[in-house]
């Protein structure tokens, strides 16, 4: 079983920001930051390492396009984009997503 497959599938709820055939973004249930969001394909694959390229190229065109309304929307002053590539990088989630953490000056609290 896998987290965010179940999302994906609409069998775990997720507070929605976009979705579409391929691709789904949520916010984190644990944020690091306000505003900190997941953008997911629905397809699975266990890391960038493995994701084919279309829906790579995806993930990170709708990635480019939540970040700039972030930063419309939240007023943030930078925005982190990541993703974690196996447990020693960080990685809870075996299924690739990438991070969007919006960040604003003097948050050093958030790593
Ligand atoms: P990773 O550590 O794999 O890079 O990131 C996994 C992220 O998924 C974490 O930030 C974690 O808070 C988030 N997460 C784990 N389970 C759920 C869930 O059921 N719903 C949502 N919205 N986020 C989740
Ligand atoms: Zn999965």
């Amino acid at each position: 079983m896998c987290i965010f497959c179940d999302i994906a599938a609409g069998k775990i709820p997720s507070h929605k920001l976009y979705e579409d055939d391929t691709v789904i973004a949520f916010f984190d249930v644990n944020p690091t930051s306000y505003g900190h969001c997941l953008v997911v394909p629905k397809e699975h694959t266990d890391s960038f390492l493995d994701c084919p390229a279309q829906v790579r190229d995806h993930v990170f065109e709708v990635a480019q396009q939540l970040a700039n309304k972030l930063e419309e929307r939240l007023h943030c002053d930078g925005i982190n984009v990541l993703t974690n590539v196996h447990e020693a990088a960080g990685q809870s989630v075996h299924h690739f997503h990438v991070h969007l953490i919006p960040r604003y000056v003097n948050d050093d609290h958030v790593t």
